[in-house]
């Protein structure tokens, strides 16, 4: 039901208080991957009957930068708000360029989509109508309150509550600020008082506005739902030891004895180095030369249990969980195969991970190059993580 009235979107995102849990204002919080103001935004962008988009910033010019960065990218316009609500919508409806109808807007609703707004508009083909609003009936009893007593019921099948965002005939909604004195919760009230005709639509549980950290997880459950918790991440590693005279290699932390033995500075354990760097490559956390230079005495002649289990505390710090490693030892002696089972126990173990999850193959390179020469051995390792996509917040 294409209206074919173009509008200007006013968003008033111009609150400047903290709730209790929230680090920011609510309007810039995270809200499964996009800021709350973002989807008002997106939303208004995503309207093909939207002209432009003027995003009301809190005053302060902290509360400005964020909303620029905010609405990075986007068509919109910001501007700075007022004291009040009142102020701040006057601010926005100054900077609208010519359109039939303005749409006024709380940020602290991010629930909004094109049905919603074409609703508001349909209202619009009755030439009477000055606005139109999204409402909801109420479900719980109304009560009048005296004190920390009830005193009566109040009649609540007329009563609704009213939603944004709000829809005006821009001359209507123009001169109700023009004259409005005093404080108003709504622009609906004050188009209303100045004799403009109000129309109720349909509203949705998904405009109801964030006020605590207990809606932000409501919405973020009813919006999010599309939008997986956790994201993959597949990591690779992939490190060479030379093969020197010597008695045994540490391989994937269990000892094989041997003619030979791997060279490094720490104890060469060219299995659990590959894994480590798969590890720190998923969570995007460098290798392991930058966490354990070489240079650094501390690591002479280390067990290499040490830098794996690093790596899997810098997982878990960041919330993620280790799903799957998978291992390819390239080498053409010692045969891998007697050890295997010992070897995923002892990896499985490093990493609190069951041995099902944690593969080891062995593969040759057919005598051809450094491993198939014997000069060194090879291991080429992926690790996936599932890592949460609101990750916990720092102590
Ligand atoms: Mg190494």
């Amino acid at each position: 039901m294409a209206s074919h009235r173009s509008f200007v979107a006013v968003i008033v995102a111009a609150g400047r208080g903290v709730r209790a849990g929230l680090a920011l204002p609510k309007q810039f919080v995270d809200l499964a991957g996009r800021p709350v103001l973002r989807w008002s935004v997106d939303a208004f962008a995503a309207h093909p009957d939207c002209r432009q988009i003027i995003v009301v910033a809190p005053v302060d010019t902290e509360g400005l930068a964020l909303a620029e960065t905010v609405c990075a990218g986007i068509e919109a316009i910001v501007v700075r708000g007022g004291a009040e609500r009142i102020d701040s919508v006057k601010a926005g409806i100054a900077r609208a360029d010519q359109a039939e109808l303005v749409l006024v807007h709380d940020a602290a609703r991010p629930g909004i989509a094109p049905h919603h707004i074409d609703r508001l508009l349909a209202a619009f083909a009755d030439p009477a109508v000055a606005g139109s609003v999204p409402v909801l009936a109420v479900a719980d009893t109304l009560a009048r309150r005296d004190g920390d007593r009830i005193a009566e019921n109040i009649d609540r099948s007329t009563a609704v509550r009213v939603q944004t965002p709000q829809a005006f005939r821009r001359s209507a909604v123009e001169a109700a600020h023009a004259v409005w004195a005093g404080p108003a919760t709504d622009d609906a009230s004050m188009v209303r008082a100045n004799g403009g005709l109000i129309v109720a639509v349909e509203g949705d549980e998904r405009l109801d506005k964030i006020t605590n950290e207990g809606d932000l997880e409501r919405m973020q459950a009813m919006l999010g739902g599309g939008l997986p918790q956790w994201r993959t991440a597949i990591g690779s590693g992939f490190d060479v030891h030379r093969l020197i005279a010597g008695d045994g290699i540490w391989l994937g932390g269990h000892f094989i004895a041997h003619d030979r033995k791997l060279e490094g500075h720490s104890d060469a354990d060219v299995l659990l180095h590959a894994i480590t760097d798969a590890v720190l490559g998923a969570l995007g956390a460098g290798d392991i030369g930058q966490h354990f230079p070489p240079s650094d005495e501390r690591w002479r002649g280390a067990a290499s249990d040490a830098f794996l289990k690093h790596a899997c505390q810098l997982a878990a710090e960041r919330g993620a969980i280790i799903d799957h490693v998978d291992a390819t030892v390239i080498c053409e002696a010692p045969k891998v195969g007697p050890h295997r089972e010992a070897i995923r126990a002892r990896i499985a173990a490093i990493m609190g991970l069951g041995p099902d999850q944690v593969s080891v193959k062995a593969t040759t390179t057919e005598k051809l190059g450094f491993t198939g020469r014997g000069e060194g051995m090879a291991v080429m390792a992926n690790a996936s993580l599932s890592i949460p996509r609101h990750p916990p917040q720092g102590e």
